[in-house]
């Protein structure tokens, strides 16, 4: 069972983010964002792994706060030359960018497939709520059955929630793109919303970090839906990463009014 996605002493932390560190898997998900903010190359987060990121600040205005922020990717692979995506590199990057910028709020945005049956459709925008899950880390032995699930609490400010217009859904995360059938069972059974292929893992380094996290991932594609997952994705993945921009940007437009 998940836990419930709201906490109540956590709410209320908008006055004490100032830092906010965003790390995108796909550069096509997060590249929107980093121009629209003018944000700054600051090159590789260690000069051996091809993890990038960028940094600025986002003027408060009258009244209003400035907000410091950074946006990391995990990069491209120069063997494959594609998109370093899934939790190694993502974690990997993640974990550079906290030590680098020491973020008060991490931030994973991203894509996943959507589960129709949980009330998912293409561009709808989710924070993870409940427990992150791993949905591929099957380890049926004592104690190391439940650390291959997760169950990281989601710890979720509701007012956060609502500025980006988001529902709260549970995020589950694996290495592969395409399910098996038991994972397939998996997903049911948890009342699985998101998949995706990072999430859970920067949640787990989140808590091991003390920082505070939210993940925010927009439908690209839909896993219980006769359309193949793949199609679905490549079709999808530039307007949908556009919706999510704008929900980014709400947030942090919400994130600078002083209450
Ligand atoms: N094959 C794609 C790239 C991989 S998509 C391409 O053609 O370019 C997987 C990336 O998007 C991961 O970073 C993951 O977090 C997210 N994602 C989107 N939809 C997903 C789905 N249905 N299953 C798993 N990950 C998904």
């Amino acid at each position: 069972m998940t836990t419930t996605g709201t906490r109540p002493d956590i709410e209320g932390t908008k006055a004490e983010v100032q830092r906010i560190g965003f790390i995108f898997a796909m550069r096509a998900e997060g590249e929107g964002l980093v121009k629209r903010l003018g944000l700054k190359a600051q090159g590789r987060l260690d000069p051996d792994l091809p993890a990038v990121w960028f940094s600025g600040r986002v003027e408060g205005g009258s009244g209003g706060r400035n907000l410091e922020i950074a946006i990391a990717f995990a990069g491209e692979d120069p063997y494959h030359g594609c998109d370093r995506i899934g939790t190694l590199p993502a974690t990997l990057a993640a974990y550079l960018l906290c030590r680098r910028f020491r973020p008060d709020l991490l931030v994973n945005a991203g894509t996943c497939g959507g589960f129709q049956r949980e009330g998912a459709s293409i561009g709808a925008v989710y924070v993870g709520g409940g427990d992150f899950l791993f949905h591929d880390r099957r380890i049926p032995l004592p104690k190391f059955d439940a650390f291959g699930i997760g169950r990281i609490p989601a710890i979720v400010d509701e007012a956060m929630r609502m500025a980006l217009g988001a529902e709260s859904g549970v995020i589950s995360t694996g290495d592969s793109f395409e399910p098996t059938a038991e994972e397939q069972k998996f997903f049911e059974r948890e009342r699985v919303t998101c998949k995706e292929m990072e999430a859970a893992s920067i949640a787990s380094l989140s808590r091991d970090l003390g920082i505070r996290f939210l993940a925010v991932k927009a439908v690209t594609d839909l896993v219980d839906h006769p359309e193949p997952e793949k199609s679905a994705f490549a079709r999808n993945l530039n307007r949908v990463s556009e919706i999510l921009e704008e929900r980014l940007i709400k947030l942090l437009e919400w994130m600078k009014v002083r209450e």
